[in-house]
């Protein structure tokens, strides 16, 4: 395929009917293109999940902004007025912390949206207008602000007194009082034992009528909506492989603008294209101590070295026979991303410095160091977007274990990845350095531990075999 050089498969523009057909093509160039860099063999979406979002969609243009019924249900929310069987009901998700974050919120939420028939509408907040493109044809997915009758939306918390949870506590909710015309779901990871009711059958039931629901979340909430027994039929049928949901979900929701595909493609073209193996490795450090830290540097090499991601480096300089240039049996680019240079800068220099045992060369590459996290700047957001994704543009991922960030990479290349632990020892790396995980499913990091029909505290990991505890966070719940 002269014309597709990066692609092992013939490109599929609409991902296996995934995708809509008839959006303009250059408005978002990556809807269109990314199946030409990608290398990786994508899922197959089911039958049911093309029928289900082409439906879906339609929802969306029935009942979303700039419709009728869309003007309707605002003057419902602005008059503080339920209505009995609304013609059009919404999920609005809020969006905010880091990009990671804010892309495993809306997944939820549209994952949410679809099960319950509600359309979903997103916070433009943080960048969210500009990083994406619309994912719905003849509609958008943005929530239109400036009329939005709930003006402090943004700043809902676990204590607004229409959160779920404080209705449920102050008993403000039942079947025979009038419902309120909006609730808030808090279901951020601060979030308490009322709140996480959510996940339950009968408060699914009660919130089916309310017209409005506000969403703040900054997790990926979707293993918890395997354990609701009135979305499973369907959610069996949409997601036969139970370890391929967010890859669908994202990979149908989150194209790149094309100012950030540039950023994508010039990039790859530029150091990645031509290797025959591309290695991502993210490195995300959540402790000070583990910004410059040999103790982590080591940890990522053994890891890379162990699972023979890599090759080692040898003590001398020369491997025995000398290669002649172009000699070499083969390349590899590694793919580093985070937030400083240091680990960057130390692996390229291991490969400069030494010969591996194999022969191999090592190419060692890292778009930006942005220094830390930073919030509402635009360039900022532009180039974590660009990371994450090319790095689900490698053919193998090392990430670092509590990552969403990593999450969303391993989500959109369909990538099962090597782990690292989260360095909790100053003087000495995890043993074993780094694990593969279950699946590529993201966590949910703060799952509810109850059995809704015994009303008692129970593991919520245990009660399904393909909704599991994750390995890097204990507790966290993942489908596998
Ligand atoms: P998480 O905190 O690791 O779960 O990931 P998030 O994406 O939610 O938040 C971290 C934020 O820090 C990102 O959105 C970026 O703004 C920034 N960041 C973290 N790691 C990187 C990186 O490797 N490259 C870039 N460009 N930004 C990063």
């Amino acid at each position: 395929h002269v014309s597709f050089p990066y692609a092992r498969n013939p490109p599929d523009k609409l991902l296996g009917g995934l995708l809509p057909d008839g959006l303009d093509e250059r408005s978002c160039r990556s809807r269109y293109e990314s199946s030409m860099y990608s290398r990786n063999p994508a899922r197959r979406p089911s039958p049911h999940l093309i029928a289900k979002l082409r439906r879906h969609e339609e929802l969306q243009r029935r009942c979303g902004p700039n419709t009728d019924a869309y003007s309707r249900a605002v003057q419902h929310l602005r008059a503080g007025k339920s209505v009995d069987s609304p013609e059009c009901k919404y999920v609005v998700s809020i969006s905010y912390r880091g990009l990671g974050n804010r892309i495993l919120a809306a997944a939820s939420a549209f994952l949410y949206a679809v099960l319950t028939d509600r359309v979903l509408l997103v916070d433009p907040s943080n960048e969210m207008d500009e990083l994406f493109c619309e994912p719905f044809p003849g509609t958008t997915w943005l929530l239109p602000r400036r009329d939005f009758p709930l003006a402090s939306y943004t700043n809902f918390s676990i204590d607004t007194a229409e959160s779920y949870g404080n209705m449920l506590k102050n008993k403000v909710l039942s079947a025979d009082v009038p419902l309120p015309a909006f609730v808030y779901l808090h279901l951020d990871h601060d979030y308490g034992d009322e709140d996480k009711m959510f996940f339950c059958d009968d408060d699914q039931r009660l919130l089916s009528n309310v017209q409005w629901l506000v969403m703040r979340t900054d997790m990926y909430t979707v293993p918890g909506l395997f354990l609701v027994t009135a979305f499973q039929e369907e959610l069996d049928m949409l997601f036969p492989e139970r370890d391929a949901v967010f890859h669908h979900l994202a990979r149908y929701l989150f194209h790149p603008t094309n100012h950030v595909w540039g950023l994508v493609t010039r990039y790859y073209r530029a150091y990645l294209s031509r290797a025959e193996l591309r290695l991502g490795v993210q490195v995300r450090n959540f402790d000070p101590w583990t910004l410059e830290s040999p103790v982590v540097l080591r940890q990522i090499t053994s890891c890379l070295w162990k699972e023979k991601l890599l090759p080692e480096v040898l003590d001398t300089e020369e491997r025995s026979m000398p290669l002649m240039p172009g000699g070499s049996t083969r390349t590899t680019a590694v793919l580093v991303t985070s937030l400083r240079s240091w680990y960057y800068e130390r692996i390229k220099g291991l490969y400069w410095d030494r010969a591996t045992a194999t022969g191999e060369d090592v190419s060692v590459h890292q778009p930006s160091h942005e220094g830390q996290q930073q919030y509402g700047k635009k360039s900022h957001d532009d180039r974590a977007w660009a990371e994450m994704y090319l790095l689900s543009l490698c053919d193998v991922l090392v990430t670092s274990g509590w990552s969403t960030f990593g999450y969303v990479a391993q989500g959109i290349g369909g990538m099962t990845p090597w782990v690292l632990h989260k360095p909790t020892n100053v003087t000495s790396p995890p043993e074993p350095p780094c694990f593969r995980d279950m699946s590529m499913e993201p966590c949910f990091h703060a799952p509810h531990v109850y059995d809704c029909k015994l009303k008692r505290g129970a593991d919520t990991g245990k009660m399904l075999p393909h909704v599991r505890n994750c390995e890097d966070v204990s507790w966290g719940l993942k489908l596998v």
